[in-house]
């Protein structure tokens, strides 16, 4: 048997591999692009190999570079990770074929789910609930229109190759049946190389709710327990969960039975995911859930599994592989608990959840919970200093909580992402913080449409906080730490002061100037004039006064940057350049590329009339579309990007014609 294991992947998801790996004895190869020499999950492993540059089709999908990677090291295993080359069966047949160990699924099982129609037919043959539709050979568009009659509005329309909710339509009356359906296949055509579609029933009030299944090749297949991820964005889990809120014990049994049914039907061996869709509109039902997809490898949000399961699943794995039976009996496992996970990840929401880039000056999660084992669990790819780029899945984290309770562990994960501060880069850490305090989730009462419905509250600005400016305008002034023994006036150079005693800071918020008057009260000690709201710097940092309160706070300057930690949210604030502004205030305005990609699209024309908000160009980048849109009425001077052209992070892709007035 093998004992030493090469991970095909990288960021969190590595790096997790690599320490269960560790503790199991193997020894460990990571295997890195240009853009990782010096990543988390190189430092973690034994050995590392590069396989190419950055971009993921010249490294981590190339399969001659890893099975080359794994000759040289002597590696006898195979871990894929998620994403990348998981759930590739030509990449299992190579593995194989070269003498190795795959720790997944046989290829066989991986075809038998790759095509959402056929992986339906199979599970309709086992006996498994499938949403009812239809999942035909036949793509004559009169014949799919009267299928969709037959099943009823709403249907879902979806390109059978789909993924990452990409092909899919919604499609809620029969007039709209035509349009939707060329839009479908045009971009399962465009995404996937094949435009066939099945259609299906829509769900109403629909829940994701998934069963992990654990198969050894002895014949032995679990599962353990579910999940419910039905907090999505776009189709895109955020927040999951286990046990499932209002979970039934029948339910559950009936499920886990269907899951262990479907991965039984298909020679399944390993870890796997069966994602049900469930109708909540009158809470879990043995009759109301029906099989959606099987993700034939571990799944991102596995650790909320392991947390109430007190299992390791990728020790599980590699077992599995080297031929062991599964460590446990279905009747040996049981749930402790409740669990969350939150992905936090570089985007902005502020401008429809854009993934953003950036190197991360500040990354800081809660000290874990020092008395009480396993409470909170962090699973980072990335440390303080480390740049997300555009290359990859801008995740930077899962926060997981475990709690006795569901409002135990929702507690803890707030909590947790409270302490969390992330700087040089913007998070979708205020929106996942805001979803934990959202009333409808507290209560349990979730579905997929839930995000949609509240995005607004949910991605509100917050007012901010009284002291914030007052430790932005310390730390802009180098005052948030004991003067060092350079110059002291050093740090002030560029601010106005008057006397020692009081000094006017300029900052700037989301363009917005402010000025923040700071007088100081003794050594170490600032109030902002005309406030209560009072500063004072000691050995464990800032503690601030404000509002009749007394409590800690953190700010730190970065360049010409400084953010302020407060409750899960990152205030930002510029230090004002006046050269900066003068150069801006002189250069023409347009559209700038918001991160670097390739423009797909442009739409936009020299001398052409635009309205604000109008759809420009089309940006592709982080394996997603983004559209940008004018800034403002007026007409384009000059297009400087072609389409099809790769364009970097700030370049001006456009310029608009000034504005007369
Ligand atoms: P799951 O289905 O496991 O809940 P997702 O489908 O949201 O989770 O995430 C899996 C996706 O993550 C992959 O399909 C891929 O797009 C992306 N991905 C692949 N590799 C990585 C990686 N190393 N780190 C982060 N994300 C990755
Ligand atoms: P993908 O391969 O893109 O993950 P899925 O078939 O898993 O596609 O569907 C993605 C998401 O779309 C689900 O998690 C669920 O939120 C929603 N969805 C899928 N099928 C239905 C349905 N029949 N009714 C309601 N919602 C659905
Ligand atoms: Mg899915």
């Amino acid at each position: 048997m093998f004992d030493k294991i090469l991970i095909a992947n990288r960021g969190e998801i590595a790096a997790r591999v690599i320490t269960t790996a560790r503790r199991m004895g193997l020894k460990t190869v990571a295997v890195h692009s240009d853009a990782d020499a010096n990543a988390v999950h190189v430092k973690l492993a034994d050995e590392a190999v590069r396989i190419g540059p950055a971009p993921v089709g010249e490294s981590y999908l190339k399969i001659d570079a890893i099975l080359e990677a794994a000759k040289r090291t002597g590696a006898g295993a195979i871990h894929p990770g998620y994403g990348f080359l998981s759930e590739n069966p030509d990449f299992v047949e190579a593995v194989e074929a070269a003498g190795l160990v795959f720790v997944g699924p046989p290829a066989s099982a991986i075809r038998a789910m790759g095509l959402k129609d056929a992986a339906k037919k199979r599970m309709e043959e086992a006996g498994v609930p499938v949403v009812p539709g239809y999942h035909g050979e036949g793509q004559d568009a009169k014949m799919l229109a009267e299928e969709a009659e037959r099943i009823g509005y709403p249907v879902l329309i979806k390109a059978r190759a789909g993924g990452g909710g990409k092909g899919m339509r919604l499609v809620e009356r029969a007039a709209d049946f035509a349009d939707a359906l060329e839009g479908a296949q045009a971009e399962g055509r465009a995404s996937f190389g094949d435009p066939a579609v099945l259609v299906e029933k829509f769900i109403t009030s629909p829940r994701h709710v998934e069963i992990q299944v654990f198969a050894d090749s002895h014949g032995n297949v679990v599962h353990l327990f579910e999940r419910d991820c039905s907090l999505q964005r776009r189709h895109q889990k955020v927040i999951e969960e286990a046990p499932a809120p209002g979970m039934p014990d029948n339910v559950r049994a009936a499920m886990g039975a269907a899951a262990v049914e479907a991965a039984r039907a298909i020679g399944y061996v390993g870890a796997g995911t069966i994602e049900f869709i469930a109708d909540g509109s009158e809470g879990l039902r043995e009759d109301g859930f029906w099989f959606m997809e099987m993700n034939t490898r571990l799944q991102v949000e596995h650790p909320v599994t392991e947390a109430i399961t007190g299992l390791d699943l990728v020790e599980w794995q590699i077992r599995v592989a080297r031929g062991e039976e599964l460590p446990l009996k279905q009747d040996e496992l049981g749930i402790d608990g409740h669990a969350f996970e939150a992905r936090l990840y570089a985007e902005d929401a502020d401008r429809g959840f854009l993934p953003a880039t950036g190197r991360l000056e500040r990354l800081r999660f809660p000290e874990a919970a020092r008395f009480e084992l396993g409470a909170v669990r962090v699973d980072a790819g990335v440390r303080e200093g480390d740049a997300i780029t555009p290359h990859y899945d801008p995740m930077i984290a899962k926060v997981i909580a475990h709690g006795a309770t569901r409002q135990e562990a929702m507690a803890r994960l707030l909590a947790a992402l409270e302490a969390t501060q992330v700087g040089g880069t913007v998070t979708n850490l205020g929106f996942l913080a805001a979803l934990l305090r959202h009333e409808g989730f507290a209560n349990g009462e979730v579905d997929t449409g839930l995000i949609g419905r509240d995005l607004e509250a949910l991605t509100a600005k917050a007012e901010m906080p009284a002291h914030v400016p007052v430790l932005a305008a310390l730390a802009a002034a180098g005052l948030d730490h004991p003067p060092a023994a350079q110059d002291p006036w050093d740090a002030l150079r560029g601010f106005r002061h008057w006397g020692a005693s009081e000094i006017h800071v300029p900052l700037l918020h989301e363009g917005e100037p402010l000025e923040v008057a700071l007088v100081k009260d003794g050594p170490g000690s600032w109030h902002r004039e005309g406030s209560e709201t009072a500063v004072s710097r000691d050995a464990n940092g800032l503690a601030v006064t404000s509002g009749g309160r007394r409590f800690r706070a953190e700010a730190a300057k970065h360049g010409h940057r400084v953010t302020v930690w407060d409750a899960g949210r990152a205030w930002v604030f510029e230090i004002p350049d006046p050269l900066a502004a003068a150069e801006a205030a002189g250069g023409g305005d347009g559209i700038v590329a918001p991160m670097p990609g390739l423009v797909k699209r442009m739409r936009a024309e020299a001398g052409q009339t635009v309205e604000k908000g109008q759809p420009l160009a089309i940006l592709e980048a982080m394996k997603m579309e983004h559209t940008l849109t004018a800034p403002r009425d007026g007409v384009v001077a000059e297009v400087l990007a072609k389409e099809g052209s790769q364009v970097s992070d700030g370049d001006l892709l456009l310029t608009l014609e000034p504005q007369d007035d």
